[in-house]
């Protein structure tokens, strides 16, 4: 096919030694990487009339695939943050809806953010004004804006027991702060800035933190969050493995016999969503950890 494509068309003429795909910087490295890139605009593009990018998992975990892989590239390798000593990622599939990635990011002392200033380099979690940073604005209010939940909205997805459990909405404040337990207090000032969503007014007390940078270039939602204490970490490390999703099924027959036997019919099993199944096709990894632990 390769050979066809520049136009040879006698036996002789086609190509028989080749580089394969694995070696970096040959043709079809570079055009593996044309294709990831191109990939980025492909749901939208091919989603027929009707259709959501739920309908089609097979684009959605190409074009995943290759936003982690930019993510990845920028964290690591161009050290947005500052210097990498590990990273861990696991990306997670829920029963409805799109895969995520849950990514730890351990820095250098010299590149920890430790104070109110560095905080503010990293995350913003306030609008950005519209005139100046249209881009980014609209981004902000496509992508991370939480909610309305609380009294605004009891029955949003993050209610939990009458209170929000992402805390939302947050309190205004007019500088970045840190409190005892090493969590940051994002800056949320009372600029009169808001935007109607969802029905409701929202402003800088709703916005998820993320880093305008990521944001811009990777077009999705993208919450960034600084821990520091060993606490904090410990439980995110649970939550990015805490396993597989679950199911109870239940296999009934129209014309059961009489008899019910009920632990033959209550079976308990692994989870797969559709989302999942395509990646494990595309033999997409779902997950990694640098540098690699070995247990003694
Ligand atoms: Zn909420």
């Amino acid at each position: 096919m390769d050979s066809m494509s520049i136009g040879c068309t006698a036996g002789s003429q086609v190509r028989r030694i080749y580089l394969p795909a694995f070696f970096i910087g040959g043709p079809r490295d570079m055009k593996r990487r044309y294709l990831d890139a191109m990939s980025l605009k492909e749901i939208q593009h091919n989603l027929k009339y009707g259709e959501e990018a739920q309908d089609r998992l097979d684009l959605v975990a190409g074009v995943f695939r290759a936003k982690c892989e930019v993510l990845r590239a920028e964290i690591v390798k161009k050290k947005l943050y500052g210097e990498v000593v590990a990273f861990v990622y696991v990306i997670e599939y829920q029963k409805r809806g799109l895969p995520h990635a849950h990514m730890l990011v351990i820095l250098k002392p010299e590149a920890k953010a430790l104070n109110p200033e560095a905080y503010d380099r990293i995350a913003s979690t306030e609008l950005p004004d519209p005139k100046e940073q249209n881009c980014l604005y609209s981004l902000v209010i496509k992508h991370m804006l939480h909610g309305p939940c609380g009294s605004l909205n009891k029955e949003n997805v993050c209610m939990r027991n009458g209170v929000c459990k992402n805390h939302y909405q947050k309190d205004y404040i007019e500088h970045t702060t840190h409190s005892e337990d090493g969590c940051p207090h994002y800056r949320r000032r009372k600029n009169g800035q808001s935007i109607k969503l969802r029905n409701h007014s929202l402003d800088n007390r709703w916005v998820v933190p993320y880093t305008s940078y990521l944001l811009s270039l990777i077009d999705c939602h993208l919450n960034v969050e600084i821990y520091s204490t060993i606490k904090l970490v410990k439980y995110l490390y649970k939550y990015v493995y805490k396993g597989h999703d679950r199911v109870s099924f239940h296999i009934h027959f129209e014309n059961d016999p009489e008899d019910i036997y009920e632990i033959h019919e209550f079976q308990s099993a692994r989870w797969v969503a559709a989302a999942e199944v395509m990646r494990r096709i595309y033999r997409f990894p779902s997950n990694e950890m640098t540098p690699s632990i070995y247990t003694l």
